[in-house]
């Protein structure tokens, strides 16, 4: 793996987007090597996808840039073809998704919640073949794939109710004869631009809420991932097809970074939720910020579990190692610090160990039924875990587990990893690398835990695992962890979607899904309704 130069890698990554196909084989031959010709791919076009597909949908699919190939990271073989957005399909999208919102604020907010109770049952029908499909492209494992899909379900469902009860509050006023209340407008055209993590789940969280609130929507989706989001958009589009909607109103345009940032300088998307890396939200938040746009990150993390000398150890192995290795170590919210009482290291270090390697023969192509580690999701994320590794080396620390590519395979596929012996502070612990690379920490009191879990420049998740009463309700307070997401014997990822989603400090401080996170996507009318026939000024100002 790692570095073995590849002719499906055309197509991978951001800035190898461009790159022309072309020149390289007859197309011919070039098609009938896809992936979506093979009989076990069949989903894929029960999905209505084909060898080519045009990657910019504006209520009709048509896409004039750069032919790009999704490529499997479970062997690195193109599945099929895309046609990319260019900035100019780009202005056709923002366009259509404007005029459809239209149309959209004006229907009433529960009948657009049957709407999107219709889009969870059509996804609830292919719920199995875009779960597999999302595996497939992205790497994650089949269960993970479909439950990523079942997340979208569940907030499709969780944003009909809202449909019906989301609500302003009516305010006493200090005026005789005035009512004072507030009422929540649709912001306009909601912006999403989404990570090759999640590409089903995100954008489902942003649709479900925006769609309720009377917004449209303009997805970006990561450019190796864009056949889930076509494949989302086909189900969305026939949804709204069938009740005579304008289906510009979920607008799609696939593509490289040029494409997120005219989505991202544009002052007709009035929202934009960034999801992706600390780097790039970092540019994108302060260009939205410029413009007094609305922005909502949703950034990297570097999370950690605490084990007190307490803690229930037949919980803390297993939660940690799901944590840890689950994604092959690519969720936002993966456990990549395990914070340990200095009683009851060597215990939880051993029985670690031991759990990696009875997984060691489960790591491999994510779409088989035994398998509970895949790949990584392209070869320079094996580049990342090596370059990783092998500084954390020259920093003192020690591979207690793992640190190997696995050449032997097709795909990306690396051992998940356990390296001790690390300072707390050491610059490759603070930053977050996308991989299964966990670092074990040792501690003394909890207070030195907290601080060790608070140091890192992100905040998102985090994990206590204790039976004492005062630890826990430490840690959830206001000198307790500084995260968006404070776990108590549960693990650091695995986030329902009734909560609000989302992170501190490098991580963005947006939130989505569950709780109030709708606020996010309208706009407040303060509203004083004066039904008497005086003119009672504030502050008793008279003006006679
Ligand atoms: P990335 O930052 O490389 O890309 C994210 C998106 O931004 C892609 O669609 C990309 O094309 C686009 N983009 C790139 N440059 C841009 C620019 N200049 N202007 C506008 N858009 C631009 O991230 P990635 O590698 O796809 O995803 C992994 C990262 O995402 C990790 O850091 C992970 O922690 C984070 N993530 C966070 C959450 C969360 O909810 N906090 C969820 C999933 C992933």
């Amino acid at each position: 793996s790692g570095g073995r130069p590849r002719v499906s890698m055309l197509s991978r990554g951001a800035s190898l987007l461009t790159s022309t196909l072309s020149s390289s084989s007859p197309i011919s031959l070039r098609m009938a090597s896809l992936l979506i010709n093979e009989p076990k791919y069949g989903f894929l076009r029960e999905l209505g996808l084909s060898e080519k597909n045009h990657g910019v949908f504006d209520g009709t699919w048509k896409a004039s840039g750069p032919i790009s190939q999704s490529i499997n990271p479970a062997n690195n073989k193109p599945i099929a073809e895309i046609v990319n957005g260019t900035v100019d399909d780009y202005e056709r999208a923002i366009s259509a998704a404007k005029a459809a919102q239209d149309m959209w604020a004006d229907v009433p907010a529960p009948r657009r919640g049957e709407i999107v109770r219709q889009i969870g049952d059509k996804l609830r029908s292919q719920l199995k073949n875009l779960g597999h499909l999302v595996s497939l492209e992205m790497g994650k494992i089949a269960p993970e794939g479909v439950g990523e899909v079942q997340e979208y379900v569940d907030i499709c469902d969780f944003a009909t109710g809202l449909s019906r009860t989301y609500n302003g509050q009516i305010i006493p006023s200090e005026r005789p004869g005035h009512m004072l209340l507030e009422n929540w407008n649709p912001l306009g055209v909601v912006g999403v631009i989404s990570a090759f993590n999640f590409p089903c789940a995100v954008y489902g969280w942003n649709n479900a809420l925006a769609l309720i609130t009377g917004n449209a929507l303009l997805w970006k989706p990561a450019p190796s991932t864009p056949l889930t989001a076509i494949a989302v958009t086909r189900l969305i589009e026939d949804v709204l097809k069938a009740n005579d909607i304008p289906t510009g109103l979920c607008s799609l345009v696939c593509g490289d970074a040029d494409v997120g940032q005219a989505l991202t300088k544009d002052k007709r998307v009035n929202l934009v939720s960034f999801t992706g890396s600390t780097e790039i939200g970092r540019i994108v938040g302060q260009q939205v910020q410029g413009r007094f746009g609305k922005v909502l990150l949703e950034l990297g993390g570097n999370n950690a579990i605490i084990v007190a000398d307490d803690a229930d150890l037949d919980m803390v192995v297993p939660a940690t190692v799901f944590a840890a290795v689950g994604t092959a170590g690519q969720r936002c919210t993966t456990t990549r610090r395990l914070i340990v009482h200095e009683s009851k290291y060597e215990e939880v270090l051993e029985r670690i160990k031991r759990a990696y390697a009875q997984f060691e023969s489960r790591i491999g192509d994510p779409l088989e039924a035994n398998t509970i580690i895949g790949p990584l999701h392209n070869p320079q994320g094996v580049l990342k875990y090596k370059s990783t590794i092998a500084e954390a080396m020259l920093d003192g620390g020690k591979v207690e587990y793992g640190g190997k590519v696995l050449d032997d395979k097709e795909g990306n596929y690396v051992l998940p990893t356990i390296i001790s012996g690390l300072k707390h502070n050491s610059s490759v612990i603070l930053r977050e690398t996308f991989a299964p690379i966990l670092y074990v920490l040792k501690f003394k009191t909890i207070d030195e835990a907290i601080a060790i879990n608070n140091e890192v420049g992100q905040g998102l998740s985090s994990s206590l695992f204790t039976q004492r009463i005062d630890n826990v309700f430490k840690w959830i307070g206001p000198k307790g962890s500084d995260c968006g997401i404070v776990n108590v014997n549960i693990p650091t990822s695995g986030a329902e979607i009734g909560g609000a989603f989302g992170g501190e400090k490098e991580t963005g401080g947006g939130r989505e899904s569950g709780s109030d996170s709708w606020k996010q996507y309208v706009r407040r009318s303060t509203c004083t309704i004066n039904y008497s026939k005086q003119l009672p000024l504030a502050q008793g100002i008279k003006f006679e």
